[in-house]
């Protein structure tokens, strides 16, 4: 049984470095083209698994060859891909472009993602997990129903959308960038018992009802590309707080001092995955981690 549980998307990036981002008619030329493993889910499932928690992933790819590359990156990093399901819709795509001075613009074709479903076996695992992370790249049914099976639920609620109160009253911690918080809506601690708003070099800032709000500062390094960033920092807080005790996330009672801790380490890992280019082969693993962190 996995400690850590991520229930959410896949995609095959292909990704355009561009001068500059196209307008709304203008065709432009890229300088290159490049297809990688990536998608929040898969990404986040990586970032768990490479920090050390016993990971599993529920997913849906289609039965083609972008699927077959999801697969090999997964599986070499760890994570438990026996809750994935395959169908004959093509695995999801995101086209990415990339512009000289950073920034960058996406379009993600679902596909097979929108199928994803929880079948017994994923509700089982859900069930026992410590943590169970999930993204918004998923039919929000699904979001909902494993939120109504874990015993603790971090929603990362990206891309942005505007919550229902009835998810929101299943998430335990919510991780959102400053434009997600915005979409939210409201004050998130009316929402939610605690958040985690995530800052970009500025690093990460703690809610939690009835405690004091904890800022965590960036750490600064040389960016080279940031795609993956809030994904890594999202796997690998809930890896940390998997490991921080070995009943407390079970009961849906994490401390702040656990919290603040795996924040702590998920803000460290996240600043290195922006010092390498791409998803997946960005997300640093638990030695490097912790060998930045000590
Ligand atoms: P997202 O990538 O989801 O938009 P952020 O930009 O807030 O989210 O980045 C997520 C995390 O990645 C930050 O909390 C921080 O830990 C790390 N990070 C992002 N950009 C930088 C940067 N320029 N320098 C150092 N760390 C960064």
């Amino acid at each position: 049984m996995a400690d850590v549980v991520v229930v959410g998307s896949a995609n095959v990036d292909l990704v355009l470095p561009v001068q500059r981002i196209p307008r709304p008619g203008e065709t432009v030329l890229a300088s290159g083209l490049s297809r990688g493993p990536g998608g929040k889910g898969a990404n986040q499932a990586v970032a768990a698994a490479r920090a050390g928690a016993s990971t599993a992933f529920v997913a849906s790819l289609g039965a083609d060859e972008s699927g077959e590359l999801l697969r090999t990156a997964l599986t070499e990093s760890g994570v438990d891909l026996s809750l994935v399901s395959t169908t004959s819709t093509p695995t999801g795509t995101a086209i990415i472009t990339v512009a000289a001075d950073g920034e960058n613009s996406i379009v993600v074709a679902p596909s097979a993602n929108a199928e994803l479903a929880l079948s017994a076996e994923a509700l089982s695992a859900i069930r026992s997990a410590k943590v169970v992370l999930a993204q918004l790249e998923i039919p929000f049914p699904t979001v909902q129903a494993a939120a109504e099976a874990s015993s603790y639920f971090v929603l990362n609620a990206a891309p942005a959308a505007e919550l229902s109160d009835e998810l929101l009253a299943q998430v335990d911690l919510l991780v959102v960038n400053e434009t997600e918080a915005e979409a939210v809506g409201g004050l998130l601690l009316d929402r939610v018992p605690a958040a985690v708003i995530t800052l970009g070099a500025e690093g990460a800032v703690i809610l939690t009802r009835g405690a004091a709000e904890v800022r965590v500062p960036g750490v600064p390094v040389e960016v080279v590309d940031t795609t993956a960033a809030g994904d890594t920092f999202c796997g690998v807080l809930a890896a940390t707080l998997a490991a921080a005790s070995t009943s407390s996330a079970n009961t849906g009672s994490v401390t702040v001092g656990d919290l603040t801790n795996a924040v702590r380490r998920a803000n460290v890992a996240a600043s290195l995955s922006v010092k390498t280019a791409g998803a997946i082969p960005s997300v640093p693993h638990g030695e490097n981690i912790d060998a930045r962190a000590a």
